[in-house]
């Protein structure tokens, strides 16, 4: 549901700027996403607001032509959620991994010695508070950053709305079998 709201920000005047592509810019609706945008504009809040309760329900939803079709999902786009834009400035990024180093500070992982030349130097830097909660704020490389894998970085923000501590992150980690 989130998805499709950043999607369709583009096409209205509420301050959010949703998805973006790399270069900053909103990506062009595809021709289905502007299809039903313009089949649902003229609609009543009512009647969203119940096929959105029916899809919630997981109910067959009968809406004028508005199914379920897998044409209305795009993915594999040049899409970077803002957030997820925000958490790397560069110079940070520098600092982190000169005090942090290359090996995830969860698991271990290492990008160089798992894929070689092509892995080396690869890293996933970490706000401990994410940006969103700190606002604008300074950053302390040592504190406020952590380095992570790319799978342990998924599992730090798995849960929407939380952020699990190193601590935690690492708890899961034993929690599991390794084979
Ligand atoms: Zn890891
Ligand atoms: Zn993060």
């Amino acid at each position: 549901m989130k998805n499709a709201r950043d999607t369709f920000d583009i096409l209205f005047e509420n301050g959010r700027i949703g998805w973006i592509d790399r270069d900053g810019q909103q990506p062009s609706l595809s021709s289905s996403f502007q299809r039903i945008h313009e089949e649902w504009k003229e609609r009543s809040d009512d009647e969203l607001e119940s096929f959105v309760l029916g899809l919630q329900a997981g109910m067959p939803v009968a809406a004028g032509g508005v199914a379920r079709s897998p044409e209305a999902r795009t993915e594999g786009g040049e899409k970077v959620y803002l957030s997820v834009r925000r958490e790397r400035d560069p110079k940070l990024r520098d600092d982190a991994v000169a005090l942090h180093g290359l090996d995830c500070m969860a698991c271990g992982f290492n990008f160089g010695r798992m894929y070689g030349a092509f892995g080396e130097g690869f890293i996933e830097v970490h706000h401990v508070v994410p940006l969103a909660e700190a606002g604008k704020s300074l950053t302390d490389p040592v504190t406020d950053l952590n380095v992570l894998c790319a799978n342990c970085h998924r599992m730090a923000h798995r849960q929407r709305g939380v952020c699990l501590t190193l601590d935690e992150l690492k708890a899961h980690l034993r929690s599991g079998t390794p084979s």
